[in-house]
């Protein structure tokens, strides 16, 4: 029976290289996104097995309605990614009010609000494979990156909490930690800052956007992992 995966911010970088994986597999990909329209829509043109969906994953109203009509379509989602988020760099002291919720609505109430939202269906049905996508900042902190590090700390919290209440109902929650990936994330790096970061990596060398897909789909095909952080970042943080 086809698979229906959720892949949260999939209009471009890691989200979309997870949709396009996962849709070329043979799952039917959700593939929900925010602002970037275009982006999506060539997505969808792609694959016939990627559908797009337009939310905004920091809103209930709009979650909530993109859960119930993907379950209303296809009766189940089996697979939930939650994988968008946004970054910003602002030392602590000037960090506002609006920062804090914006960067915390958008990077952890959104993996919260997406996952209360899809798991009734996953419980009602005893099975349910949920990986969300943090980083190795809420590993080990980033400087500059309080509010980001402390969401990412958050959602693998939230992995581990879940990944123990969710084990009996046979649904496995796992998150992945990724290290420097090329994406526009980090596209205000100049070409000397990154060359100096791949020289502190021991591979010598940034992430694709390929190298977490790759683990979603190991993620999904095992059937013994849970409440784990895995972190792939060519060996930069070890711990
Ligand atoms: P990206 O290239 O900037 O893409 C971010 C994606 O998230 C876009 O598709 C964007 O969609 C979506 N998004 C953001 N806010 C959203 C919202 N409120 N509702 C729906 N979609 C939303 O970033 P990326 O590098 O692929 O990052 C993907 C995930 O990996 C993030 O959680 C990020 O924190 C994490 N990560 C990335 C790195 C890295 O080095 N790149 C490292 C560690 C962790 P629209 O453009 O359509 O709004």
């Amino acid at each position: 029976m086809e698979k229906i995966v959720l892949v949260t911010g999939a209009s471009r970088g890691i989200g979309r290289k997870i949709a396009k994986e996962l849709a070329q597999k043979g799952y039917k990909v959700i593939a929900n996104y925010n602002k970037s329209r275009e982006e999506a829509e060539k997505l969808q043109q792609e694959n016939k097995n990627i559908e797009i969906y337009k939310a905004d994953v920091s809103k209930r109203e709009e979650v909530s309605k993109m859960v119930q009509e993907v379950i209303k379509k296809y009766g189940k989602i089996d697979i939930l990614i939650n994988n968008a988020g946004i970054s910003q760099e602002k030392l602590f002291t000037d960090v506002t009010d609006e920062d804090w919720n914006t960067m915390i609505n958008n990077n952890l109430y959104s993996v919260f609000c997406v996952t209360q939202e899809v798991l009734p269906n996953m419980l009602s049905r005893k099975q349910g494979c949920i990986i969300n996508i943090s980083s190795i900042w809420g590993m080990v902190g980033a400087s500059c990156e309080t509010i980001y590090s402390v969401a990412k700390a958050g959602i693998d919290g939230m992995t581990k909490s879940l990944a123990k209440e969710l084990g009996l109902s046979n649904i496995r929650v796992n998150s992945i930690a990724p290290g420097y990936i090329d994406t526009d994330m980090n596209k205000n790096l100049t070409e000397q800052e990154v060359k100096e970061i791949e020289q502190e990596i021991p591979l010598g060398k940034i992430g694709k956007t390929i190298d977490i897909a790759k683990c979603v789909n190991w993620l999904i095909e095992d059937e013994y992992t849970t409440g784990q952080v895995i972190s792939i970042n060519g060996g930069w943080v070890i711990i």
